[in-house]
């Protein structure tokens, strides 16, 4: 199977393409190297250039391709309230036409990187498909506005698609080779362990005065190559036959921020030091996948539901590779 993966030098994507590879595809990577690293690419071709070239696509997609997975956005939601132009144009306007393109050249598959922040202040725990959905920023807006796109582009022009929403992706490739490599880092788990790896000198806990447990919040962290399987088993169900349809992604468990630093303590062995800050906008207090539908439909199981596990990939990665 020939397989283009867009952002596939980037964190989920480069764990992707090597899934693939293991998988026996043939794969071609186009990334921009915004964010991405030439050297996360372990597989396959790679053409450095944007998705949103309409030259450069075409080109590309007159390769031949059985489907395409996509994960190229731009993924910070205070960058996109500061941003909307930026955040509208790379998720939503380049996917556009990287659509345009697929139609062109006939191919019918497609799998898109989507989250849980389409569904905004969730109304209620777990969230399921069923949820309302109603995003509270425009990176959310963004990828909502894409599954909206890609229902509409089933009806008329018959590609079919999966959009997986991940809730926290986390961790890394057990065997070490890749990992989460963000500038700036924004995320809980790689701050936590840059802490513990003494390159930063603590982490900043935002908000302990929410309605949890603890007071701090509660995320469903999701191993990386957990979201991978997924998508995976998305692409066979297309070609299966099976409709398209969206899955929400997450192992249906809740950890607070102060149960993350808790767990990573005990991998690392360090203490790490907590500096309480005020609450980030636009954070919900719980966001928990129900992804019952994704186990149904897909024949999903995570493999990785430990968080210690989650963190113990994390760690090794941070500690020996990510320099
Ligand atoms: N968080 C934190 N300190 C940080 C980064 C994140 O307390 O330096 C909290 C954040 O407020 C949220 C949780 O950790 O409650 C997960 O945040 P992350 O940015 O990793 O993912 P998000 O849930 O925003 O997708």
């Amino acid at each position: 199977m020939k397989i283009l993966v867009i952002g596939g030098a980037g964190y989920i994507g480069s764990h992707m393409v090597k899934m693939l590879g293991q998988k026996k595809c043939y794969v071609t990577t186009l990334d921009n190297l915004a964010s991405g690293h030439r050297d996360a690419v372990l597989i396959g071709d790679f053409v450095q250039g944007d998705y949103g070239d309409p030259v450069l696509l075409d080109s590309l997609l007159a390769r031949g391709f059985d489907a395409v997975m996509h994960f190229a956005s731009l993924i910070q939601v205070a960058e996109s309230v500061q941003h909307p132009d930026d955040y509208y144009r790379n998720n939503f306007v380049n996917t556009l036409s990287l659509l345009n393109s697929m139609k062109k050249h006939k191919i019918k598959y497609f799998i898109f990187s989507s989250s849980a922040a389409i569904f905004g202040e969730p109304i209620y725990n777990p969230i399921d498909e069923t949820h309302t959905q109603l995003p509270i920023n425009p990176y959310g807006r963004t990828k909502l506005m894409v599954e909206q796109l890609l229902g509409d582009y089933d009806r008329a022009f018959g590609i079919k698609s999966v959009c997986l929403r991940y809730f926290n992706a986390a961790g890394a490739d057990p065997e070490g080779q890749l990992g989460e490599r963000h500038n700036p880092e924004t995320h809980l788990i790689p701050l936590i362990l840059q802490a513990a790896k003494g390159k930063l000198s603590h982490i900043n806990v935002f908000g302990r005065d929410y309605d949890t447990p603890d007071g701090t919040c509660i995320r469903d962290y999701i191993h990386v190559n957990d979201i991978c399987s997924a998508h995976w088993l998305a692409l066979l169900s297309l070609l299966r036959g099976e409709d398209s349809q969206s899955y929400n992604l997450g192992n249906g468990n809740g950890f607070s921020v102060k149960e993350i630093i808790e767990t990573a303590e005990k991998v690392t062995g360090q203490i790490i030091f907590q500096v309480d800050s005020p609450r980030r906008d636009g954070d919900p207090s719980r966001l928990i996948a129900d992804s019952r539908l994704a186990h149904e439909r897909l024949g999903w199981r995570p493999q990785y539901t430990e968080i210690k596990n989650i963190i113990e990939h994390a760690w090794r990665w941070e500690r020996f590779f990510n320099i």
